[in-house]
């Protein structure tokens, strides 16, 4: 079978809410600080895991401090397959390519990048946090 017809079966057969989580990030639309922002349902473009100023994909990916056991093995996967770093790979590159599409559902699984964290329950985990 062709590696893209493949790769693409992947997306199909895992669960409902992971492949459409998937098809969010592809296209852009996965819920972002910056798109929540962008389209009036936040008041705020930053991210709810760490605090940066503002919420993107390429910082969620490649970035969040909360993810970064995530993304270490996300781009270790995807060093390995098409032969490039994170640095020299966009997401929109990242989402776009095949070869990556394991990588890609295996992070997503992994992590809940996406989800809006609850404030009160944030400032809540910081302060246990601090003390
Ligand atoms: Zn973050």
């Amino acid at each position: 079978m062709p590696e893209k017809m493949r790769q693409q079966g992947l997306v199909a057969r895992a669960p409902k809410r992971l492949a459409e989580r998937f098809h969010q990030l592809r296209t852009g639309h996965c819920r972002t600080g910056q798109y929540l922002e962008w389209t009036k349902n936040s008041d705020t473009a930053a991210c709810g895991w760490c605090q940066h100023k503002t919420q993107t994909r390429e910082h969620l990916l490649k970035h969040c401090r909360k993810w970064k056991m995530q993304q270490k093995t996300l781009w270790e996967e995807v060093r390995k397959a098409p032969g490039e770093g994170k640095d020299r790979f966009t997401v929109r590159d990242l989402m776009a390519d095949e070869r990556c599409t394991r990588a890609d559902l295996d992070f997503l699984r992994t992590t809940k990048v996406e989800s809006r964290v609850d404030r009160a329950q944030y400032h809540l985990s910081r302060v246990k946090m601090e003390k």
